[in-house]
């Protein structure tokens, strides 16, 4: 392992330029002590860094590489969309193209909306619950991450369902005096609330596998219980699977666990390493967006084509047949030899399909609170030693680690043993 010299110096620049000198805070790496590697190039499973160091890399820009770094059906798709210009404002035959792909994959996403972000998705979802059913109160649970929309930056307190107050500076308690925050996996929370605002929420919003605390898997029946808690009130429910989207399954979450939501957002993977997502869900509730009805939504360069062919590749190649029982069939074993790897060294690994979390804990793990009870200095050492070992894993215990088709029985196999001499 080279010290990385070049990479300390390209931040020590960077600061001058930009805040904290990244584009999006958790890159900075300061909740492990460390500075940014700067990368020069990515293939595969391996990102290389400009001072000649090779990584394995578990985070895989957060979950967008299911198929590895710059994959080759991928790369011609996009090469080939250039040629043609970048975007046009008019339509183009790939934005239908990915809307038939996603609507095939998500049956529930009868009319797809091609955005920009996933924060644009599930901001322009909420938009459309209340503006669907002209209510005005939301649910979200604590731990839950759906992008940095003002109404969704709310984290909240513990215990007790409650108001929450706004988890930024910069945004006014009023903005999100209409978010309820509950704690995951809480059914009695949820029970408490409806009873106490049930005719006045438009949505439930949630990641249906949390994955922005750590990959904390809901409790069984705990998405039944919402999809028949929210029928009964007359409000809709929004599975937010920016991340689980085409990871878990192609179908994402919905699909693994047979739960219908009325709308769906997706994001990552469906980008294709470029900054597209989606909404979508029941054709009678996408109606209302304009230009059908009176929800305002738009974007200059929403449906990009370039990101349309990346998706497009993307998801193709994601459909083919044994995909996901090929890749879950490798980290069964993985998770397996893991799981052996970790006995008696006070962590805990949370699994659904190709992502997981080591918590540092011997504690359970069901929600939020769970999740800040980790050993978070014992993480940071974690990081530190998987990197000096040549491994990428998620800078933050509040992270996912993702598995691509490209991670090797040899790469794995190359994880455990490094866990396994973990004694820091
Ligand atoms: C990443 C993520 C978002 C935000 O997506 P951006 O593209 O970063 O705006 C929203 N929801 C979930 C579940 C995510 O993982």
């Amino acid at each position: 392992m080279n010290e990385r010299i070049k990479s300390k110096a390209a931040f020590e620049e960077a600061v001058q330029y930009i805040p904290g000198g990244v584009n999006s805070p958790v890159r900075a790496l300061k909740a492990v002590g460390e500075t940014p590697l700067f990368v020069e190039r990515a293939e595969g499973n391996k990102i290389y860094d400009i001072d000649g160091n090779i990584f394995t890399d578990y985070c895989l820009s957060w979950g967008v590489f299911l198929l590895g770094h710059s994959h080759p059906s991928v790369n011609a798709a996009v090469t080939a969309a250039i040629a043609r210009g970048t975007s046009y404002g008019i339509p183009s035959l790939q934005e239908t193209e990915l809307a038939k792909l996603v609507r095939k994959c998500f049956p529930t996403m009868e009319r797809v909306r091609f955005v920009n972000s996933g924060t644009e998705a599930t901001m322009s979802a909420i938009r459309l619950a209340r503006g669907y059913t002209g209510r005005n109160y939301i649910v979200k649970f604590e731990g839950n991450y759906h992008g940095h929309a003002d109404h969704l930056l709310v984290s909240a307190g513990s215990g007790v369902a409650r108001l929450g107050g706004a988890s930024s500076a910069g945004v006014p308690d009023a903005f999100v005096s209409q978010t309820l925050v509950v704690p995951y996996n809480d059914t009695e929370a949820v029970t408490e609330i409806f009873e106490k605002y049930g005719n006045e929420i438009a949505a439930i919003i949630l990641e249906p596998v949390a994955a922005n605390m750590g990959v904390v898997p809901t409790l069984d029946g705990f998405l039944q219980f919402l999809r028949d808690i929210t029928k009964k009130y007359g409000s809709l429910l929004i599975f937010d699977e920016v991340i689980t989207g085409f990871r878990l399954s192609s179908g994402g979450a919905q699909k693994l666990y047979g739960i219908e939501p009325d709308l769906t957002t997706v994001g990552k993977i469906v980008g294709g390493g470029f900054p597209a997502a989606a909404f979508g869900g029941r054709a009678d509730i996408m109606k209302m967006l304009a230009p059908d009805g009176p929800v305002y939504q738009a974007g200059t360069l929403s449906g990009n084509p370039v990101a349309m062919s990346a998706g497009i590749a993307t998801v193709t190649e994601l459909s083919k047949d044994s995909f996901y029982d090929e890749l879950n069939g490798r980290v069964d074993v993985f998770e397996k030899a893991l799981l052996k790897a970790i006995e008696g060294k006070g962590i805990t690994l949370k699994r659904v399909g190709p992502m997981f979390t080591l918590f540092f804990t011997n504690g359970k793990i069901e929600n939020f609170q769970d999740v800040q009870k980790t050993d978070q200095e014992r993480f940071a050492r974690f990081f530190r030693y998987m990197l000096r070992n040549g491994v990428y894993v998620s800078p933050s215990q509040f992270e996912a680690n993702f598995i691509s088709i490209k991670h090797t029985d040899k790469d794995l196999e190359r994880f455990v043993e490094l866990v396994s001499a973990f004694n820091e």
